[in-house]
């Protein structure tokens, strides 16, 4: 083979390739959108339902980047811009919902937040801000820290203290 025929045929898988990830990404696009159709205002962060008022969502992410900043030195701006919202509502007229076996208020993952919620209730009296400080201290130390105050994680009573602050700001 020539060098040019070898230089045609990897130009072409790479196009090929390209091609590839581009189609996937924008059908992963989709269906984020699909799934979570509600966008926050201002950010690129988007829920799956308006079960709280938008610009409110948006005020307690600001609320959360500028305490997070002050408590922690560590700017959330881009981790909670990526962030999406599941809201679920609570069963049996309760905030909480079934993972698997285990009854939760709330569950975090990388930039994802599932959050229990009653009809009646202020963003504070969920587990929105608990859920989104596993996310930060997942982004700043690569720990989500399940095991909250246990020793050895980055979870502290500092984070204790900036959740409850959250919760009354928005009770
Ligand atoms: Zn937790």
């Amino acid at each position: 083979m020539t060098l040019l025929a070898v230089l045609v045929l990897w130009s072409a898988a790479a196009a090929f390739v390209l091609f590839f990830v581009f189609v996937v990404l924008r059908l992963q696009r989709k269906r984020v959108l699909q799934a979570f159709p509600v966008p926050v205002p201002g950010l690129k962060a988007r829920m799956n339902a308006e079960a709280f008022e938008p610009v409110v969502v948006r005020h307690a992410l600001e609320r959360v980047v500028s305490l997070w900043k002050n408590t922690f030195s560590f700017d959330a701006t881009k981790t909670l811009d990526m962030l999406k919202i599941e809201w679920v509502v609570g069963e049996d007229g309760e905030r909480f919902y079934w993972l698997g076996d285990k009854r939760v208020a709330g569950h975090a993952s990388l930039h994802y937040v599932s959050i229990a919620y009653l009809e009646s209730d202020r963003l504070g009296q969920t587990a929105f801000f608990h859920e989104v400080a596993h996310v930060l201290h997942r982004a700043q130390h690569g720990d989500s820290d399940n095991n909250h105050l246990e020793p050895g994680g980055p979870w502290t009573k500092d984070t204790e203290t900036l959740i409850n602050r959250l919760k009354s700001e928005f009770a």
